[in-house]
Parts: C-alpha cells; structure tokens; sequence
C-alpha cells in the first residue's frame, strides 16, 4: 500500500522512493524517521508537535521535518520561526513606547525577535497598567483583500490602539502565545483559552494572565486578561469610597445574617467590592466562608473558592445546596442569574447565613425592584435584603499633568443640581477643581488610575415596608434619598469638586 503511494509535487507525479531519496538529500524525514530519530513514541512525539515544542510541515496529509529542527529540539531549543515580514517597525515601536513610559529596559533584546515582541507586547500592557491586550486582523480602508493587524490595550476602561502592524507577523505571534499558554498550536478552527504566568519588569513582577483564541472571518484573534492581583485592593478602607458609604459598608459586614448585594453595569468594578467584602469577613477569623464563582479569578485565603462547572452539573444552584451541606457561614455567589438560585440564597440568608453577590442593576433601587420582579415574592424579599452598594468606575485625573481649573457658570449649575437631587449638601464642598492635561505618564490620556463612586441602601424598617408594598422604583429612591443615601451621580459631583476628576468624566459613566 505504502509503495503505491504517490505525490503531486511541481506539478509532476513522483514515486514515494523517489521523494524519499529526494528528503534525504535535503535532510528531511518523515514522521517514522522523526520518531526513530528523536527515540521517542508515537503519542508523545504528538504532543510535542500539538504544543509547538517541535516544528513540521504538513505535505499533503503526510508530515515532514527538517533534520537541523529535530537537531534543534534535542538540544532543548525552540522552532525555528520564519517571519516572513520584517519584525523591526513593531519592535521599534514598543521599544520607543517603553522608553518614554520610564521602562526601556524592560523589554528582551536577545536574537529571538519573536520572543522580543511578546514580551514587548506584554510589558507594554503591564506599564500603560492595562486590563487586557487586543490582537486581531483588520481589512485596510480601502483595500477590502489586503489586512493589517491592530494592537490594542483596554486602559481604565477605554479601549485604545496601539499600533498596526503587518498582518503577516499575526499567526507567528499567535502560536507563540498559544504555546506559552498550552494550547493546541494546529487547532485553528475553534476557540481555545489557557492560562500564562509570565515575569516581566526584569523579573521584578510576576503576572497571571488569560488568553482566548478566537477565530475570526480574517484569522485567528487572541485577547489577553491581565490580572494582576496586587492591583486588587482587598482593603475595603484603602478604596476611596467616601466616608459616608463607607461606614455604612462597615456596619453591614457586621450583620450576622442577610443578604448584601453588589449592583452595577459590566466592568463597574463589582468583582474587585465583592472580593474586599470578603476579605473583611476572613479579617473575623471566627467565619467559615465559601464562594461560588464564574471563574475563580484570585486566590483568597483562608475561603473555600468554588470554580462554576455548567458542563460537569456544578450550576450555581448545584453547588449552592452543595455548600449549604458544608456549614458556612458566608455564602458568595457571584452572581444573581435566575429565579430559583435568588430564591435559593434567600432561603439560606432566613437561616441565618450571610449571603454576597452581584447583580446586573443600574442603582440601588433598581436592585431592589429586579430582586422583587426576579424573586415574585415580596415578603421573602423584604426579610432577606439588608444592604445594596451600587457602583461605576471613574477615571481620575493623572496627578503629574492635571492644572487647576475654573468651571464655566453653565457647569456648575448643573452640578449643583445634580448633587442637590442625589442628596448631597453642595455648599459643603471643597470646590477645588482641576482639568485633565495628559503628559507621557498618562500616555497624553490625562486620566490615570480608577475610582468607585457609590450609593449605598440600607434596609431600613421604611424601606423594608416600600418592599412588601411592590413600591416603585421612585419611591424606593425618594425615601432612600430622605434616609440619607447619595446617590452615584452625587458621588461622582463629590469627586469632581474635589478635583479628582471632571464633570465630562462624571457624565460619561452616569448617563
Ligand atoms: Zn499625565
């Protein structure tokens, strides 16, 4: 069968004794003589192909390799890679980015190019202080055949470009990082994700990061998460809420049973709020606590993390009950979705557990009416909810580039009316107000850095009667406001009075 084979190559038929003279002569060897030759077996010979360890190409649906590459892998190197553009404008590139961050050192100039513009790739998220990395092809205006490659980097939020590049360098990139994240380098057709920890700062700090290939109708794609857990503050007081949140938080974490919800849009920092309320509770050394998260995203101690598992039966509900049975103390879901596990959680807060999660709501209030239209029960809704802080994220204002600034009238009549409205006391403000520059530290962004602004509901006994009565929204803002609640967009007018950051910055999160 084998000797029948028969190859096109060059547009002529050629016998497989032929091409393997031909092979040998150009030091070639199929994947028999790989293995013989590498003194391996066929099942881990594959593994090291599927992990980029070793590098072949396919001929027809038959491999072939290059003896040097075999030669190369014995001695522990990695694939020779061909860029078949020119690597030296992008590298260029990150390296003058890296210079005027104050970090020129940080990336790699070994011979390496490839390894160089990862860890350049990398560096630069980690220095712009970045949350994710972007890469993925384009079609250039105008040219709807010809693409180029986009690297882009979500900093405080907003997604920015970094640079373009050729699209040829695009998939070398991607299988190194694929490689670095143990992934499948020949699956090209479906998604894959995979986790990386990587030094970078010369050593100095270690990062943890998540990447997800995705392919997409020009090539593959990969998003890269950067989670760096220092920058989670776990420290509930070292959050910059304002005072007068932030002792009602306290007060709330004390409670021995009840239900604390954490309300917000997408990436208004709930995860970061839940995780501190949590590490308070293990500051009580007396807890046990055990949370229920979509995925576990940072290790905390002395809490029993459990990772969801939709495919393995382990739904929020599963692994709830599953908890229930291990006698906590503090239950976390981290998030509300459904009916039945908010039912399930208000059950477990009557029987005295204190339950935390986070919930898709635009303030206080609105959490309020979803937990009564999710639950359909306002009398368990009303026993069970005790504290909601609802929460945006504001950029403020680089410190080494902002300037003193004076409002225009028209500005300050809005302010104060919204700061009015939200129940907050205008003229006790310090009105030291400031504009956004930009300079290099920024990345010319004049904005460096995240802060919360919050609102927070206490269920008082007032609040608790709106909830039995099916109140509307309105109602349950207006009394909250009576009770002493600022609301988000007040907090956000705090914030820019102090000079933190601007009114646009405020309008541009609340709207
Ligand atoms: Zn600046």
């Amino acid at each position: 069968m084998q000797k029948n084979l028969k190859f096109k190559a060059a547009g002529k038929s050629l016998e497989k004794s032929e091409i393997d003279r031909k092979d040998a002569e150009t030091g070639i060897v199929d994947m028999d003589g790989a293995i013989s030759y590498l003194k391996t077996t066929r099942p881990t010979f594959y593994r090291w192909l599927r992990s980029g360890k070793l590098k072949g190409m396919k001929v027809g649906r038959q491999w072939r390799f290059y003896k040097d590459e075999l030669d190369r892998f014995l001695k522990g190197e990695s694939p020779r890679i061909d860029l078949s553009a020119s690597p030296d404008p992008l590298l260029g590139f990150i390296s003058e980015k890296l210079t005027e961050l104050g970090a020129k050192s940080a990336i790699q100039t070994g011979n390496d190019k490839l390894k160089s513009i990862i860890s350049g790739i990398i560096s630069l998220g980690y220095f712009l202080r970045s949350s994710d990395i972007h890469l993925s092809p384009h079609p250039l205006a105008g040219d709807l055949m010809a693409n180029h490659v986009l690297l882009r980097y979500r900093i405080d939020g907003v997604l920015r470009t970094a640079a373009e590049f050729d699209s040829r360098l695009l998939q070398p990139v991607i299988d190194e990082f694929k490689s670095m994240a143990k992934c499948d380098l020949h699956e090209r057709q479906r998604p894959q994700d995979g986790r990386i920890i990587i030094k970078v700062d010369n050593d100095k700090k270690t990062l943890d990061l998540r990447a997800c290939f995705l392919p997409s109708a020009l090539g593959e794609t990969v998003t890269i998460r950067i989670l760096d857990s220092n920058a989670v503050k776990l420290d509930i007081d070292a959050m910059h809420i304002s005072p007068n949140n932030l002792e009602k938080v306290h007060e709330a974490l004390n409670q021995p049973s009840g239900m604390i919800i954490v309300s917000g849009p997408t990436g208004s920092g709930k995860t970061t709020v839940m995780y501190a309320f949590l590490h308070s509770f293990q500051k009580k050394d007396a807890l046990k606590i055990i949370s229920i998260e979509d995925p576990v995203e940072y290790m905390l101690e002395k809490t029993v993390q459990v990772g969801l598992n939709v495919p393995a039966g382990m739904t929020y509900i599963n692994a709830t009950r599953a908890v229930l049975r291990c006698d906590p103390d503090v239950i976390m879901n981290s998030e509300i979705r459904e009916c039945d596990q908010l039912k399930l959680l208000q059950m477990a807060t009557l029987t005295g557990h204190v339950t935390l999660s986070s919930m898709h709501a635009e303030s206080a209030a609105a959490t309020i009416r979803r937990l009564i239209d999710l639950s359909g029960d306002t009398m368990l809704t009303s026993d069970t909810i005790k504290f909601i802080l609802s929460e945006r994220l504001v950029r403020i204002l680089c410190p080494s580039c902002s300037k003193e600034s004076v409002p225009t009238t028209d500005i300050i009549g809005r302010a104060s009316g919204m700061a009015r409205s939200g129940g907050l006391d205008w003229s006790s403000l310090p009105h030291t107000y400031r504009m956004a520059v930009g300079c290099p530290k920024c990345a010319m962004l004049g904005y460096r850095g995240r802060r919360a602004i919050a609102e927070t509901l206490k269920v008082t006994p007032e609040i608790s009667a709106l909830i039995r009565n099916n109140a509307t929204l309105e109602e349950i803002q207006r009394t909250a406001i009576e009770q002493g609640m600022t609301t988000i967009v007040a907090d956000g007018i705090r914030r820019f009075a102090n000079g933190e950051t601007t009114f646009e910055e405020v309008l541009r999160v609340t709207k």
